[in-house]
C-alpha cells in the first residue's frame, strides 16, 4: 500500500536517500512517487540538492526549488483540508 499522503514522502525522504528507510518504507514510498508527479520532483531535485550540499550553499539551490517545494505544500494544504 503506497503512502497515500504527500507530507508522507516528504517526512520520508530523508531517510530513503540516506539508506536508512526500512524495505516497507521504501516500497511506500516509491509507490507513491508511481503515482504522484510532484513528489516525484521533489524527490529528484531533493536528491540533486543532497548530492550538491557537500560543496554548495543554499543560494546554489536548482532556481525552481523554491517553486516545487510551494507545489507539494500546497497540495499537503489541501489533503489536510480534506
Ligand atoms: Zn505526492
Amino acid at each position: 500500500m503506497p503512502f497515500r499522503k504527500c507530507n508522507n514522502v516528504i517526512e520520508e525522504v530523508s531517510a530513503i536517500i540516506d539508506g536508512e528507510a526500512g524495505a516497507i518504507a521504501c516500497a511506500r514510498f516509491f509507490g507513491h512517487l508511481a503515482m504522484c508527479d510532484q513528489c516525484t520532483r521533489y524527490f529528484e531535485q531533493f536528491k540533486e540538492v543532497r548530492a550538491a550540499a557537500a560543496h554548495v550553499g543554499p543560494e546554489d539551490l536548482p532556481t525552481d526549488f523554491d517553486h516545487v517545494m510551494e507545489d507539494v505544500l500546497a497540495r499537503i494544504a489541501e489533503e489536510s483540508k480534506g
